[in-house]
Parts: structure tokens; C-alpha cells; sequence
């Protein structure tokens, strides 16, 4: 059964207490027992003793990515190797990995955390779930394999790849959810398309897609093809691996489980705490895990929060959607664009896949002048005549200058000719990995 699930309807003061006390017992725990928390404490001349209220949590020092790297592997821990009963590490994406050690006791966390998750985008015990998110170091397959088990959800672990047996196990098992990154969603319908199965037609009801950014286009794209529907769910290996946050059935951001971790939005530059609403860089604390506790982790992912009671009950505060990563920021003319809102505006015109790429000179690092983008076009406007593709391509142009207020060279490209990735999606290439 799931430990705390009142927890999240819980009144805002009552939570505030319950944050504060355990905030109060993880600034401890770190202080005595991480020589690299303690080292930071003391340089922002804080204690454990000074924090006596949420607010005092901008007095504590930030943690980053190359905290994480530079304390590689165990450098973090806060309880001894032998009471860490996993390891994973995070995919990778942008640069070395990191690893995440947990107790038992952090893996019955999350277990709950993940189960609570699963209930709020909808899934029921009764459900036959095909967990598609890679298994072994990645947080993603086991995060859920544990969560919907706890649940009582009966579990397919699939895991990610060999699509064309999964769109038959899908079919022979009567699978009700599927879980998988939002690319991976797509490729199974393409899959299916080719196997001659309309997915719309099985019993597949529910997405619960996450893990790399995906716009609101992108989400009508998959419920649409796969006729679901689709759930974000946001984590990440330094806080805990999926169960952050997620969407509740009023899709108005996603909650984030703030029993167990703490959120504040931060300005990016100055490291400044931001006011509920507005957009900056989350920042994470967790409130529970015993192996490696982090204190203000810096997501580098740009969000902005929103505190307003809910509709459905819950009190945690959401979360917008990611627009990207801090680091993935391109800047076109001075223009500051993600991949996501460029996959926003593609995918608002008639004709267009959901797959493309975008292709910068690593050599000007992420600023240009201008921006190459291969956009894949759907089969019938591909074997048209010309006139419509030039026709296509112009009007690309015109909506990337309009609403994004970017220069961009768009190259209309063959259905299917654009890498497919398993996982997460690579979005931004350099020219050099790409035939010209
Ligand atoms: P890596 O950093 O190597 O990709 P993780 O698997 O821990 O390793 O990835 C976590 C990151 O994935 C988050 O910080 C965020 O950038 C991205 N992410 C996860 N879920 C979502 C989501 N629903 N929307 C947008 N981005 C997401
Ligand atoms: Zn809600």
C-alpha cells in the first residue's frame, strides 16, 4: 500500500511544517556527515541551527552538476557504502554521468512517491502497464517499474527498444498505459503504422511520457496517433529519477510531490529567489532520501510555479513545462529560443512531422546568425510537385520570424530520414555530425 497519499491535499501550513521539520533534519544530516556540505555551509558562514524557517532556506549554498562530478562517485553520500542497496546514473546528456546511491528506505520512497505519481495522471490498479523507459542505470524504467508494482498496476517491463515486439505484446496483453519518453511514443506509432495496426484501435487509453522536453503540439501529435491520453511526468537522477512532479487531470502545470521535495525558481544569473510565477531555474531540495541528500540543487531547467490551489484537491504547487534546459538555449541575432518552442511553432503547420532537427556551428557555440532547421514532411506533401514544398518552406520561414523572431533556413527533408532515438531525442546537432 501507498504510504502518506493524504499528503497531498494536505492544508499549505500543515505541509509547511512538515517541510521545515524535515529541511531542518537534512541541513543536519549533511552538515555532519558530507565534508563537502559542511565546507559549503561554513562559507556562507550558515549552520544547521540557523535554519528556523522555510525562508532561511536561500542562506544555504546551491549545488550543481559539477558538484556532483567533481565529488564523483561516493564523495556525497551521508550514510555509509554498506546501507546503499542501488546505484543508478544519470543518461549523460551533457557530459559526464553522475550517480545516484539510495537506502532501502529511499527506494520504499520512492516507490510511494512514483505510485502517488502514477494515481495523479491517471493510472488505476487495474491497468496493464507497458513500461517502455530504458531499464538498468537509468531511473526512468525501474523508477516506474516500482511505483506502478506498488501501485498493483500489472507490469510489462519491456523496457525501450525491439519496437515491433512491443506493439504485439501491446496488442496480445490488452495494454491499457504506456510509459515512454514522448519520441519514443512516436516511434511506436510510426511502428505500428508500418505493422499495419492502428493503435487507436487496442486498448492503449494513457501516456505517461517524460523525461526530455516536449511542447503542447507535440503532446496533440501523440494523443492523436496513438489515441491516448498523454500525461507529462518530470524528474531527474540527482533529486531522486521520475516522480518530481506530474500532471493532474486538469492539466494546469505539473504537481510537484513537496513532502519530499522542496522548489524554489531562482534567477539564473544573480542565484536570486524569484516570486511564485515567475520563470527562472527550479531548484530542488530533497526533504527525504537518506544516500545523497542534495541541498538547492540547481536544475538548470527553466520553469515557473504556481501556488494557487488546484481544482482536483492537491495542494502542491505546480510547475509549468519545461521549456528547455538552461544549457540548451540557442541564441539566434541575440534572440534567446529552446528547442521546444521551435518544435512548437513546426509543428502548428500543416504538413509537418514531428521530427526535425536543428543544426548550429559548434564552432560559434550555441549564437548565430542564423539557424538551419530539417524538418521532415508527411508523405503526401513530399510527393507533391515542388511548388508545394517551396510553398511550405517559405511559410516555416515566415511563422519562425513571426513568433519566434528568428532567422532560419529551413531544409524540408524525406519522411523517415531523421535519426530516430530510443530515449531521449537529440534536437540539436552540429553541422559536423550531419551530412550536408
Ligand atoms: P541527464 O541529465 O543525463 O539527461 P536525467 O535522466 O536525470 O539525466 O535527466 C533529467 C533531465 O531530463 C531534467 O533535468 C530535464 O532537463 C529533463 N526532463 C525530465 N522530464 C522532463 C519533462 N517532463 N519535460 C522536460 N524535460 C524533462
Ligand atoms: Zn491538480
Amino acid at each position: 500500500m501507498i504510504r502518506d497519499p493524504e499528503n497531498e491535499r494536505m492544508p499549505r501550513k500543515d505541509l509547511e511544517n512538515v517541510q521545515l521539520r524535515r529541511l531542518q533534519a537534512r541541513a543536519k544530516d549533511v552538515y555532519e556527515k558530507v565534508p563537502f556540505y559542511r565546507k559549503a555551509f561554513k562559507e556562507r558562514k550558515v549552520t544547521p541551527e540557523d535554519v528556523r524557517s522555510l525562508t532561511d532556506l536561500s542562506r544555504l549554498p546551491f549545488t550543481s552538476k559539477l558538484d556532483f562530478r567533481d565529488n564523483y562517485p561516493y564523495g556525497l553520500l551521508a550514510t555509509p557504502l554498506n546501507r546503499v542497496v542501488r546505484i543508478h546514473s544519470s543518461s549523460g546528456t551533457t557530459g559526464k554521468p553522475i550517480v545516484a546511491p539510495y537506502t532501502q528506505s529511499d527506494i520504499d520512497n520512492w516507490s510511494d512517491i512514483m505510485a502517488r505519481t502514477l494515481v495523479t495522471a491517471g493510472v488505476r490498479s487495474d491497468d496493464i502497464l507497458q513500461n517502455a523507459y530504458g531499464y538498468g542505470l537509468f531511473t526512468g524504467g525501474l523508477g516506474f517499474h516500482y511505483g506502478a508494482e506498488r501501485l498493483g498496476a500489472t507490469v510489462i517491463p519491456t523496457g525501450g527498444g525491439n519496437t515491433k515486439r512491443q506493439i504485439i505484446l501491446l496488442q496480445d496483453l490488452g495494454t491499457t498505459v504506456i510509459t515512454c519518453t514522448p519520441s519514443y511514443a512516436l516511434i511506436l506509432a510510426e511502428t505500428a503504422l508500418d505493422m499495419g495496426v492502428d493503435l487507436r484501435e487496442t486498448k492503449l487509453r494513457l501516456g505517461v511520457c517524460g523525461a526530455e522536453p516536449w511542447s503542447e503540439q507535440m503532446r496533440n501529435d501523440i494523443e492523436e496517433r496513438l489515441g491516448i491520453r498523454a500525461v507529462n511526468i518530470y524528474g531527474l537522477t540527482e533529486v531522486v529519477g521520475p516522480g518530481v512532479s506530474v500532471e493532474c487531470e486538469r492539466r494546469c502545470g505539473m504537481h510537484i510531490a513537496e513532502d519530499h521535495f522542496l522548489a524554489e525558481v531562482i534567477d539564473p544569473h544573480s542565484g536570486d529567489p524569484l516570486p511564485y510565477g515567475e520563470q527562472g531555474e527550479l531548484v530542488i531540495t530533497t526533504l527525504t532520501k537518506e544516500a545523497q541528500p542534495v541541498i538547492r540543487y540547481r536544475t538548470r531547467d527553466i520553469v515557473s510555479l504556481d501556488r494557487e490551489p488546484c481544482d482536483c484537491g492537491r495542494t502542491h504547487v505546480r510547475m509549468s513545462r519545461v521549456t528547455g534546459r538552461s544549457d540548451d538555449m540557442l541564441i539566434i541575432r541575440g534572440v534567446n529560443v529552446f528547442p521546444s518552442q521551435i518544435e512548437s511553432v513546426l509543428l502548428e503547420v500543416e504538413g509537418v512531422e514531428p521530427h526535425y532537427l536543428i543544426v548550429v556551428d559548434r564552432k560559434n557555440a550555441f549564437s548565430s546568425d542564423e539557424l538551419e532547421i530539417w524538418v521532415e514532411v508527411s508523405d503526401n506533401v513530399f510527393s507533391d510537385e515542388m511548388q508545394k514544398m517551396e510553398k511550405l518552406e517559405k511559410r516555416l520561414r515566415a511563422e519562425m520570424d513571426s513568433v519566434l523572431g528568428i532567422s532560419a533556413r529551413i531544409k524540408l527533408v524525406e519522411p523517415k530520414t531523421i535519426a530516430r532515438t530510443e530515449g531521449k531525442a537529440k534536437r540539436v546537432v552540429d553541422r559536423s555530425e550531419v551530412a550536408p
